[in-house]
């Protein structure tokens, strides 16, 4: 357990070795940042989204909330997300769950929780849109682990309903979106391929926000 005047220590000790190994390293990152990974996490505390990713400060623009969602009433995330499309001109927009997810393993019982169930809703509402796939697995550690990957599908295909992430890509190529998976038993970091353009497409037809002519072809 780190005690809180032991983060000050650590603090001095990450500024010194940051200085030894680039001088500059400072001068740099107050600059300015220009990111080009753009990451939406779970809260967890075992899940940090610079730490699993090997990346440095300046390297990844993150927001996290419990259970990873994408919600488009949450005007935190869809700043983050837009701030990060129209201003810093990420290439990759990544939405990362983990295995073990209490906010996913929350919204699959089914008690109130007052305050947190309109947050949990969402993935209820995940649930109720795959309950097909997922009441077949009758093992309930592997369908809860399934339920944590079509969430982080749900919430991939809620940024590319934003007209923002359509209209960038359309233009440009990218941001492109990835749905990963960190396994805490493991440390590995599973990316889901989903089929990101594909995704894109069959949305379109409900979701579409731009009349760019690609979606026609
Ligand atoms: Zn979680």
């Amino acid at each position: 357990m780190t005690s809180y005047d032991q983060i000050f220590e650590n603090n001095k000790k990450w500024m010194a070795e940051r200085k030894a190994s680039d001088p500059a390293f400072f001068d740099k990152i107050a600059r300015e940042q220009n990111p080009d990974y753009l990451y939406i996490g779970c809260s967890d505390s075992r899940v940090t989204a610079e730490e699993i990713m090997g990346v440095n400060p300046g390297e990844v623009f993150v927001h996290r909330n419990v259970a990873n969602l994408v919600n488009a009433t949450d005007l935190n995330v869809m700043t983050v997300l837009n701030y990060g499309i129209r201003s810093l001109d990420v290439k990759h927009i990544i939405v990362c769950g983990h295995y073990n997810c209490g906010g996913v393993k929350a919204a699959m019982q089914p008690v109130d929780m007052g305050i947190l169930n309109p947050w949990f809703r969402n993935i209820r509402d995940v649930y109720r849109m795959h309950r097909n796939e997922l009441n077949a697995i009758n093992d309930e550690q592997l369908r809860y682990n399934r339920l944590v990957e079509l969430n982080v599908q749900e919430q991939c295909i809620n940024v590319l309903k934003l007209a923002s992430l359509q209209k960038a890509y359309i233009k440009t190529g990218y941001p492109e979106v990835h749905g990963w998976v960190f396994d805490l038993h493991t440390g590995e970091l599973i990316d889901l391929k989903l089929d990101f353009p594909k995704l894109l497409k069959d949305i379109m037809e409900i979701y579409r926000l731009t009349d760019d002519e690609i979606w026609n072809s």
